[in-house]
């Protein structure tokens, strides 16, 4: 399975915020959107950086109440790691492990084209390893 085939059943919206926007702004768009992370994208539309529930904690756990009004940017990853529409399941995985990180950036030509989380990971995995497993009851069946 390659991301592609992913993006085109879950979709290609990609919640995005900008640098300047408040950590409670963040913090009430993650939790109405009932997702973990939101791409920080600069005026010419770049990906800058990516903010996930976790910078949340450690920002809030730094610096109290505070952390509220500051802005995304003094939170977020800059180093934002990403994937291509052809990249297979079993490479983002391993990067998802490596990074310890659970969001991957789908990026085609510079352009933010989706987002994949480790949720459509498991899902997806799940379905691949099932199909493999009912098409070798198959073979041991008929064999
Ligand atoms: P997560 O597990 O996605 O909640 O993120 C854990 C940490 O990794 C947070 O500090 C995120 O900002 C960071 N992070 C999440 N996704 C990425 C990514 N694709 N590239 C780089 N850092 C990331």
């Amino acid at each position: 399975v390659i991301i592609e085939q992913i993006l085109k059943s879950k979709g290609r919206s990609v919640m995005t915020a900008r640098h300047n926007d408040s950590i409670h702004e963040i913090a009430s768009r993650l939790s109405h959107r009932k997702i973990g992370a939101i791409v920080i994208v600069g005026d010419n539309g770049k990906v800058d950086g990516i903010i996930s529930e976790r910078d949340i904690i450690r920002l809030v756990a730094e610096h109290g109440a505070q952390a509220l009004s500051m802005p995304a940017s003094d939170g977020m990853t800059r180093n934002v790691v990403s994937c291509s529409s052809a990249s297979t399941i079993e490479e983002i995985m391993e990067t998802m492990t490596n990074g310890r990180f659970r969001h991957l950036p789908v990026i085609e030509d510079g352009v933010l084209v989706g987002i994949i989380s480790i949720g459509d990971v498991v899902k997806h995995h799940t379905a691949e390893v099932e199909l493999e497993v009912t098409a070798m009851r198959g073979y041991l069946a008929t064999g």
